[in-house]
Order: structure tokens, then sequence, then C-alpha cells
């Protein structure tokens, strides 16, 4: 009987919407499935999954910032910053085209729209900067996604570079022709400071004068180790020398789902362990610097929290013993979102775990039950080896 109720609510709750038109047949998974990512507790912290460096219309993205929540809600994310190009804006002439009824008819000409090398003339930077965050605000709260108000510091790449400021109070007040002064004035409003994509426009990651100076003066709080689907293992070395933050970040201009959907791949996300996602929890995780990266399946980090996350993922157990061939078979169990890539000594080749799944492997009796994960990384060549208990 119950069952039966159920079956009629159920029946209730479809009809209207094919009832209302006894002609259209509507097909479709309604409401859309958000693609969770699921993760463990590491270290009694909760792994959040963050974007730390988005663009939308209002630079030279093709999103609006209300799109880039609910985008980044489907995306499984938790946590996203809007950080458009404080020196490039490259539609503002078509919003005063479009606008041009307000002024008359007559449309205004864009200036100091894109001012990276020159800098913009007396009238200033006249596009409102903060506008970008505010407009994603109402958004972010119904999809309750935490929202960090930033802006990237947009100047000539082997020179100077790219850097994403986050927790900005106000984004109208940093722009300064040298951009050592920009980044004095985000620190002056408390910002936090990535070094985007280091290697970008440049044959290196190698730090130049302008790095040596900014680096040596605090700064930069972290970097990022992967941007779109370019990956800089060696600032996984920088970044733990230097007690930095690792940041991976799609830096997403179009969609993901046409730059990491479309190749079946999760987007970038750096992963933020913290007590809850507030701004201030979020913020005080990563000056202690407990986050990772991830970027097309590789996951980067620091040693002992790689460790951490995949030994809470992952599971081992004793199936059977095959003494005439001296091999033990365990099922090792992935109850995670994330793949991974195993070696284990003298296997005839490596492992794929993938997400959700077990495999059934053989260990010969007496050899340690001890693989190397090949997509976890904390350094240039460096992956972790888990001795499994
Ligand atoms: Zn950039
Ligand atoms: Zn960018």
């Amino acid at each position: 009987m119950k069952r039966l109720f159920l079956s009629a609510v159920a029946l209730l709750c479809i009809l209207p919407t094919q009832a209302a038109n006894p002609e259209e047949i509507r097909y479709g998974n309604y409401p859309t499935p958000r693609r969770e990512i699921f993760l463990p507790k590491v270290n009694g912290y909760n792994v959040y999954k963050a974007d730390l460096h988005i663009h939308s219309i209002y630079s030279d993205g093709h999103v609006t910032p209300d799109g880039r929540v609910t985008e980044a809600w489907y995306d499984g994310l938790d946590i996203i910053a809007m950080t458009e190009h404080l020196e490039s804006r490259k539609r503002e002439q078509e919003y005063l085209n479009f606008l041009k009824g307000y002024n008359g008819g007559t449309p205004k000409t864009a200036k100091n729209w894109w001012v990276y090398k020159v800098g913009p003339d007396e009238d200033g930077i006249l596009a409102d900067l903060n506008v970008a965050t505010q407009a994603a605000v109402k958004q972010a709260a119904a999809y309750d996604m935490t929202l960090i108000p930033g802006i990237e510091i947009t100047r000539e790449p082997v020179e100077f570079g790219h850097f994403n400021l986050l927790f900005l109070k106000d984004a109208n007040l940093i722009f300064d022709r040298d951009p050592l002064l920009a980044l004095r004035n985000a620190r002056e409003q408390g910002a936090l400071i990535i070094h985007n994509h280091p290697g970008w426009s440049r044959n290196t990651n190698a730090k130049n004068e302008f790095h040596q100076k900014i680096y040596g003066e605090g700064l930069i709080d972290g970097v990022e180790v992967a941007n779109s689907l370019t990956f800089y293992p060696n600032m996984i070395d920088r970044c733990l020398d230097e007690n930095l933050f690792i940041a991976s970040s799609t830096d997403v201009h179009g969609t993901t789902a046409d730059y990491y959907g479309a190749h079946g791949l999760r987007r970038n996300m750096t992963l933020i362990l913290a007590k809850d996602k507030s701004l201030e929890s979020v913020r005080e995780a990563l000056e202690q610097r407990r986050t990772m990266g991830y970027c097309a399946g590789q996951i980067s980090g620091d040693e002992a929290l790689l460790k951490a996350l995949f030994e809470a993922s992952v599971k081992i157990e004793l199936q059977s013993v095959d003494k005439r061939k001296k091999q033990r078979y365990y099922v090792i169990t992935n109850t995670s979102s994330f793949d991974y890539t195993l070696y284990r000594e003298k296997a005839s080749g490596n492992w794929t775990l993938p997400a959700m799944s077990s495999i059934r492997v053989n260990f010969p009796q007496k050899m340690d039950l001890k693989v190397t994960v090949l997509n976890m990384w904390y350094g240039a060549d460096k992956h972790p080896v888990v001795k499994f208990k």
C-alpha cells in the first residue's frame, strides 16, 4: 500500500509537465546531475574542490559570472574565485555599443581596456573591476558555493608575469603602472597572491630578476603548478622548498565542457583541506599551505598529504594464497573519485586503479605490500611510495 502511494506521488510529480501540452513528449533527464567528486576526509579535514582562477565576460571570457557559479557546481566544485584581468577587458567596446541608448544613441569609445604594457592615460581604468565578483554573489549563495573576490594582474609575461590576488576588498585600488607597487597594493588589502602559469610564454619556469624581488619580499603565497592542461612539475619543488601553497587552476575563458569535458577529463582543481568552506577557513587553509593540485589525473602536493589522501581512499584485503605459485592475491579498493596508477616492483606493467573500483593483484610471497603511486607528485620526479598495512 505504501509503495502504491509513493508511486502515485511520483506520477503526480511527472504529470503536470507532460499534461501541459499533450502533443509534446519531453525527453531528458531533469534535474541535471552534479558530477560529484568523492574524496575522504584527510587528517581530519574536509577536502574542498576549488578553482582559484576563472574569467568571465567582464574581461575576456565567454561566460557570465553567475554562469561560472553554476558550471562549477555541476562540475563538483565547492569554491571558486573570480579573477578577471586587471589590465585587459576586451569586451568593453561591445558593452558601450550595447548601451549606446544611455548616451543619446552615440556609442562611447572604450579606452584604457588594454594597458598591460603602457598603463592607462590620465583618465585611468574606467571600468568597475569589482562587478564580476558582485555579479556572481547571488548565484553563489543560491548554490552554496564559496566565492572568493579576486583579480589577475596581467603583465608582460617574460619580464613580469601574471598574478592572482585573492580575498580582495576593492579591486579598483590595485592598479599601478609599476607591477611591484600593484602587488604591494594587493598585500596592503590583505590579499593572498598566486604566481600564475610561471612558464607561460617563456621558455623556462625559473625566476627572473622581478620574480626574485617579489618572492624575496614575501609577496607570493602560492604558485600554479598547473594551469589549463599545462603541468609544471618543478613548481611543486618551489612550493615545498619555499613554503608556498600549491594551486592547480583552469584559467577558464571558454567553458569547462569544451575544454575538459569534451576530452573526458575533470577540470583542474585546487584541493583545499579545511574545517569548513567559509572564507575564513579557506583562507586559513591556504595560509597553512594545506592544498594539493589536480590536473588531468595528476595530483601534486606535499608527500605526507598525498599519502594521507591515498591511504584514506584506498584499502587492501587479502583474497587468497597460492602456495604452489608462491603468490598472494589481494583486492585493492578505491572509494574515491580519482584514478590511481600504481607501480609494484617486478610487476609486468603498471596497475590502473580506477575511481570507485577494485582491482585484484598479486604480490609474491615475502614481498612487501608496497606500491609507488605514479600519478601523485611531490616534486619534479618524485612519487610517493605507499606501504599497505
Ligand atoms: Zn594569466
Ligand atoms: Zn587568467
